[in-house]
This record gives C-alpha cells, structure tokens and sequence, in this order.
C-alpha cells in the first residue's frame, strides 16, 4: 500500500496534472465517438483551462481522429468531433499545425489525386464530404521526408486505395488531350474554372493578346 503511494505521488511529480486532464478527455471522446462536442463541454471535462493543447496532444501524439473545423466545412468554430476509434496514419502525427496548413494551402484544399475539394461532397462517394490528409510524394519507405516539398493533400477516399494506385498525377500533355477531346461546353466550364483560379494570369494572357 505504501508502495503504492510512492508511485503515484512520482508520476505526478513527473507530469504535473496534464496527464490527468488528457486521460480525461480521451475518455470522453472515446464515449463519444461521432458526436460534436463543444469547447465549454471540453473545458468542463477536462477540468483545467489547457484543454485545447491536451486535445492537440490527443490527435498529434496519440494519433486521434479528433476533426475541428479547419478540417471540415460542417463543423463550427470550438465544436470537436471524434471521428472512429481508428488512429490517425502514422505519418501525419509528427507534421506540425502550420506544415500541414501550408502544404493544404499550396494543393488548393484539393486532393492532389482525384480532385475532391475539401468539405465538399466526394465525386466518387456521395455518401461523404471530401476529407484531406496529407500523404508523402515519395514513400517514407523509399526515403521520402516530412519536408513539405515532400508532402500532399489526398482525400480520404485515395489515401484508403492509395496504396494499389499509382500516385502519379496525369501529365499535362495526357490532361490537355482529354480537354480537347471534352465537348465545347466543358471545355468552357474549365476555361471558366482556370481563369476563377488564376485571375492574374488571365488577364495577363489577355492584355498581352490586345
Ligand atoms: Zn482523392
């Protein structure tokens, strides 16, 4: 017994209770799996004002599927939701908030391999909103790095098949092949699609023409 009170007492001096308020809200989440919890609810549950970095530290060490708002359109500003008791791949837990936020930025909020946008419908599976991971170019395995030059948005949808697929992107010359076979009218739904993404470049093209 006295044993006992020894050890507890150590760990408690080793991390000072933020493991207490993490274990908490592990729980919590994991009682609550699929269900938007809102930031007070957290607060609450946690019992201490660093919630937010103990739930940070639930999705980026332990891997949690915990989603907020900058990862889907559905869920509001301080709403949480816990999405399958499946962790997160591996690779995504040791990329930091901002590497993660650039690469997303830089891919368009776009899967790099079928084109979803994130928190829309899935072109390939209406029964879901598009949701982005980051994946590595080249495989982790083969060398690849955690660099940003070396990461990619891929919705969930590719990243589940992604490893049958190939990953090359279509190359440019196959794409303008498909757009020049496409009927006018698609054609000009991508016309209207470039010039909305590339406002600068196409009045520079213009202009230049005049
Ligand atoms: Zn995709």
């Amino acid at each position: 017994m006295a044993k006992k009170a020894i050890v507890k007492k150590a760990a408690s001096k080793k991390s000072p209770k933020g493991k207490g308020s993490r274990s908490k809200l592990r729980e919590f989440f994991t009682l609550n799996v699929g269900k938007i919890l809102d930031s007070n609810t957290l607060r609450k549950v946690a019992g201490k004002s660093e919630w937010g970095r103990r739930v940070r530290e639930l999705r980026n060490e332990e891997g949690m599927n915990i989603v907020t708002h900058n990862d889907r359109s559905d869920l509001k500003p301080g709403q949480y939701l816990l999405i399958d008791l499946k962790p997160l791949p591996a690779f995504e837990r040791g990329i930091s908030k901002e590497t993660r936020a650039f690469v997303l930025d830089r891919n368009g909020f776009t899967c790099q391999m079928c084109g979803a946008a994130a928190g829309e419908i899935h072109p390939y599976d209406a029964g879901r909103k598009t949701r982005l991971h980051l994946g590595h170019i080249i495989d982790k395995s083969m060398g690849g790095t955690d660099d940003p030059g070396n990461l990619r948005a891929i919705c969930s949808v590719c990243n589940e098949g992604a490893s049958n697929l190939t990953l090359n992107r279509p190359e440019a010359i196959k794409l303008i092949a498909q757009v020049r076979r496409a009927p006018s009218k698609d054609q000009i739904d991508i016309l209207n699609w470039l010039v909305t993404k590339f406002p600068k470049q196409a009045s520079e093209l213009t202009t230049e023409k005049k």
